[in-house]
């Protein structure tokens, strides 16, 4: 299938040709005939599929064919941070580039003054994170009586964040016949409620490839590694040659300055996003990060979602996340567009728990590196010694030789026996 096939515009063709869009991807082929059917789409995609111009396209070819309605608000897409609705409006800027239509972004964290500027002007595309949408609308600020068409991005963000009741009653404020897209990485019984609840009975859906599959160019490295032994063994690590461009996540926010704290002292140069970011701090962060005046940009789940950057060459875990299908998304913003990615992954004894759960979603084993900073109270199997030594001078010499690791030191392909975790 082609673009051209999709039946979409002459002038959102020519942008895709000039964007580099040869053929649609599955996402694509799967959701823009039924979206431009006019029949609502539940899409299970996660980020780094194309899910954007999956409802993007069908949007503005719908908008292209009824230009009367010119500067009235008539696509409302709704996203749970700020960074994902900017990729959002980029995008939409994009891939509308050769037609007039305007589309702005309205997020908290800024001053809501030149929002309402822009909104008093006329806009056709919203793209809103909900908590200051909601408080435009309770304000008189922005008319949402003419939206013909709403998509919920990352609806299971949206839930975690807290965001539902907000998003419910922005839902209110639309007419009931619309055309609703909504995409979701996950599926849990709680978006399925709310399936029902805003789709038509009638809606198609469309997947993309299982959440348990991580993307095949991905190599998934495992080290085992003490809580306080994390920093220094990172250190190593991004002090190799092939380190171009990493991306870590932390648990929480204070983590992630802590360690940024910790990188600059070795004279890492390190950006970091999290919620507590001013909107201009996290723009700058990401600015330096594309560019590659920092080749570390450290950040939490919430804050990384939908960031957009395609050549990403490692992902680390610094931590491991707490619901195994995180570690999915995680890992999928390497190894993008074709290219080749590294995951790495550290994990503390308290963490072995998730681990196995990762394992199980993913079916298959991380590869185990051996490393100058081996995990303790694991007794050694010297048998187990299958997994690759990452090659750090002396002191990983230390765990390639079973000699060396008569103490609670462990190399080995899985650590056996030993305290269980919790
Ligand atoms: P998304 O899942 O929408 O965040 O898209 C992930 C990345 O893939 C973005 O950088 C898009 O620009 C890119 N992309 C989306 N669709 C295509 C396509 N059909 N061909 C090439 N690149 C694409």
């Amino acid at each position: 299938m082609t673009f051209t096939q999709l039946n979409l515009h002459e002038r959102l063709l020519r942008a895709l040709d000039e964007l580099g869009y040869e053929t649609p991807t599955p996402i694509q082929n799967d959701s823009i005939p039924h979206i431009l059917n006019k029949k609502d789409v539940l899409g299970c995609a996660q980020t780094g599929t194309g899910k954007t111009a999956a409802f993007a396209l069908p949007i503005l070819n719908f908008l292209l064919d009824d230009e009367k309605n010119y500067r009235k608000t008539r696509v409302l897409v709704l996203s749970p941070t700020r960074e994902l609705a900017i990729q959002i409006r980029d995008n939409f800027r994009q891939f509308g580039k050769y037609t007039h239509f305007k589309c702005s972004v309205i997020l908290g964290g800024v001053n809501q003054k030149s929002q309402i500027e822009v909104l008093k002007k006329g806009v056709d595309i919203i793209v809103a994170t909900p908590g200051r949408l909601l408080d435009l609308v309770n304000q008189g600020k922005v008319d949402l009586s003419n939206v013909d068409y709403l998509v919920l991005d990352e609806a299971d963000t949206m839930l975690d964040m807290g965001f539902i009741h907000d998003v419910r009653k922005i839902v209110n404020h639309l007419k009931k016949e619309r055309q609703t897209m909504l995409f979701s990485a996950t599926m849990p019984d709680a978006i399925i409620n709310l399936v029902k609840e805003f789709l038509k009975s009638d809606h198609v859906t469309v997947k993309t490839s299982a959440i348990s599959s991580a993307a095949p160019k991905i190599n998934q490295e495992l080290y085992y590694v003490d809580k306080n032994n994390k920093v220094n063994l990172l250190i190593d690590i991004l002090k190799k040659d092939d380190i171009k461009s990493t991306l870590v996540f932390t648990r929480t926010k204070h983590g992630a300055n802590k360690l940024s704290d910790n990188l600059s002292r070795s004279g890492i140069k390190t950006e970091v996003i999290h919620g507590n970011k001013s909107q201009n701090a996290r723009v700058l962060a990401l600015k330096n990060f594309k560019s590659g005046a920092s080749k570390v940009l450290i950040a939490t789940d919430i804050a990384a979602r939908g960031i957009d950057i395609n050549e990403l060459s490692h992902v680390v875990n610094f931590e491991m996340p707490d619901m195994p299908e995180t570690y999915v998304h995680r890992i999928g913003r390497t190894g993008r567009a074709g290219l080749e990615g590294t995951a790495i992954s550290f994990c503390d004894i308290d963490e072995k728990k998730g681990l196995s759960e990762i394992e199980r979603l993913i079916k298959q084993q991380l590869e185990v590196i051996n490393h100058a900073y081996p995990m303790q109270n694991f007794t050694l199997s010297p048998k187990k010694q299958t997994g690759r030594s990452f090659n750090r001078n002396t002191a990983s010499k230390k765990t390639s030789n079973p000699k060396n690791n008569n103490h609670k030191g462990y190399v080995g392909s899985r650590p056996r026996g030993g305290r269980r975790s919790k």
